[in-house]
């Protein structure tokens, strides 16, 4: 009864909606984009700004509940969501200021990255953001941020000038280069792990309107040869260029190669930049051209559908070496969905120009970001389509060097080791200053750093 009426006061006290179990609106807000994920959480919050943010994690705090942080809820192994807790939601903060003369944005946490590239490019501005239009960008930019014009401008993280913060004991914290440092140096691909942030400040750059970009289709007799030339070619790629590639099922049903190419200069430099990559033997499809920036951003949406069901595991990889180009073709040979592809998202240029412990997000030197994504619909076919990406992660794993932690399941501590790697050690220092009971744990959790004698659960 007394918890009944601490949730109804928690109600009337937010200026946004609270829904629980006994809500028709419940069945709808416990869902995320992953169909595979199913949680029940006790509460949903949905905060419509920073008051909201402190209220419910106040009544978190006093109740014992654990509590997740909810944006764009695509993380892939359902994180923003916890059972028979709180849900901290985000994703009804929409505010974005843009300012064109000091190409500067402040963009609430709940943007999707297509409503984020909408507001900057009504100003023919962008900062690099992932390939997926409704993913979020705090999720994406709080883990790092890989994306199209990554090589040009570096990770979503590494342009975020200042973000604005909820801490576990409610004290709202600017972080940036001269206010609390240290949380700004960490948020900047150490996650979830240091409060709720409410607002970031990103800075902008030209782009666009319209970009060159698109694909090219190789059937299965040239898989091998077009994984081959695009890794060639890429190597020497300008900043201005971005070479995706991907294994697909092709029109034929069989295993094709897909290389996208995504040039953020002009179309006519574009055109002869990708000549060569253009000019390897016969492809099926030649579907490059100029298209809009904000359109190239959506490319992924038709196969990422909210509700299907997605299994993946992630790894980057150096190089794309010989062995990797066959370990890679020959585990995919076995695919049991015609939806579920590897993506290969190249990396470098400006992204491993920053110094691996300048931000949290320590994996500079990777030349791609390899993951095979398991997509299919039924429940029944579960158990196969899991252990296709489990196998052929395996195969991939002797020429990998650690993982993004934006694309990490619920895969235990030595995997959220990896994903931190050497800047591990910093980051618990971090956390033990701002989160030192470790309340903020659903993610892919940094302990905190403990003092002899500390007791910390
Ligand atoms: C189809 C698809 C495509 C993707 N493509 C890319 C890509 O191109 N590049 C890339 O870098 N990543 C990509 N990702 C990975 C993506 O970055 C992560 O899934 C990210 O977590 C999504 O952010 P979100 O806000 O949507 O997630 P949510 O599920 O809402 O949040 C994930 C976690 O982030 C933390 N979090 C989120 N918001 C906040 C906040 N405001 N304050 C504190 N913690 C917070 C929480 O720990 C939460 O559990 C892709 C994911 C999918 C599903």
């Amino acid at each position: 009864m007394g918890a009944m009426i601490a949730m109804e006061r928690l109600r009337t006290s937010l200026r946004g909606e609270l829904v629980l179990p006994i809500d028709a609106a419940y069945e709808t807000a416990r869902r995320v984009w992953n169909g595979m994920v199913d949680k029940r959480p006790a509460l949903i919050a949905y905060c419509a700004g920073r008051d909201d943010v402190v209220a419910a994690l106040a009544f978190a705090r006093q109740h014992d509940l654990p509590a997740s942080v909810r944006a764009g809820g695509h993380n892939v192994a359902g994180n923003s969501l916890c059972e028979n807790g709180l849900v901290v939601d985000l994703s009804r903060m929409k505010a974005i200021h843009v300012d064109p003369v000091r190409r500067v944005a402040r963009a609430a946490a709940g943007l999707t990255l297509a409503e984020f590239d909408a507001a900057t490019q009504a100003h023919g501005l962008a900062t690099t953001m992932g390939v997926n239009s409704d993913t979020g960008i705090a999720g994406l930019t709080l883990g790092g941020g890989i994306g199209r014009l990554g090589r040009k401008h570096g990770l979503a993280c590494d342009n975020v000038l200042a973000a604005e913060i909820v801490t576990a004991d409610g004290r709202l914290l600017r972080a940036s280069e001269d206010e609390n440092a240290d949380l700004h140096w960490a948020l900047r691909g150490g996650g979830g792990n240091f409060g709720v942030v409410t607002a970031f400040e990103y800075r902008l750059h030209p782009v666009g309107p319209t970009v060159l970009a698109g694909s090219l289709l190789y059937g299965s007799d040239a898989v091998r040869g077009a994984l081959r030339h695009c890794r060639e070619f890429s190597r020497a790629a300008p900043d201005e260029l971005c070479v995706d590639a991907a294994l697909v099922s092709g029109p034929d049903g069989r295993p094709a190669a897909s290389i996208s190419p995504c040039w953020c200069g002009t179309v006519e430099a574009g055109l002869k930049a990708v000549a060569p990559l253009r000019a390897f033997g016969a492809p099926v499809e030649d579907r490059i051209g100029p298209v809009a920036y904000t359109q190239m951003q959506k490319g992924g949406d038709e196969l990422f559908a909210r509700g299907r069901r997605f299994y993946w595991k992630a790894q980057f990889l150096p190089e794309l070496s010989e062995q990797a180009v066959d370990a890679l073709v020959e585990s995919f040979a076995g695919v049991p969905s015609p939806l579920s592809v590897v993506v290969l998202q190249q990396l470098g240029g400006a992204v491993a120009r920053v110094a691996p412990d300048a931000t949290a997000f320590v994996h500079r030197n990777a030349a791609y970001d390899c993951f095979p994504i398991a997509i299919w619909e039924d429940p029944a076919d579960d158990e196969r389509n899991i252990r296709w990406a489990r196998e052929l992660y395996a195969a991939m794993q002797p020429y990998s060097s650690g993982v993004y932690v934006n694309n990490l399941g619920d895969e235990g501590e030595e995997r959220v080791r990896s994903a931190y790697g050497a800047n591990y050690a910093r980051l618990q220092r971090v956390k033990a200053r701002y989160d030192p009971t470790n309340f903020f744990r659903l993610n892919q959790n940094v302990a905190p750093m403990r003092a002899p004698g500390d007791r910390i659960n």
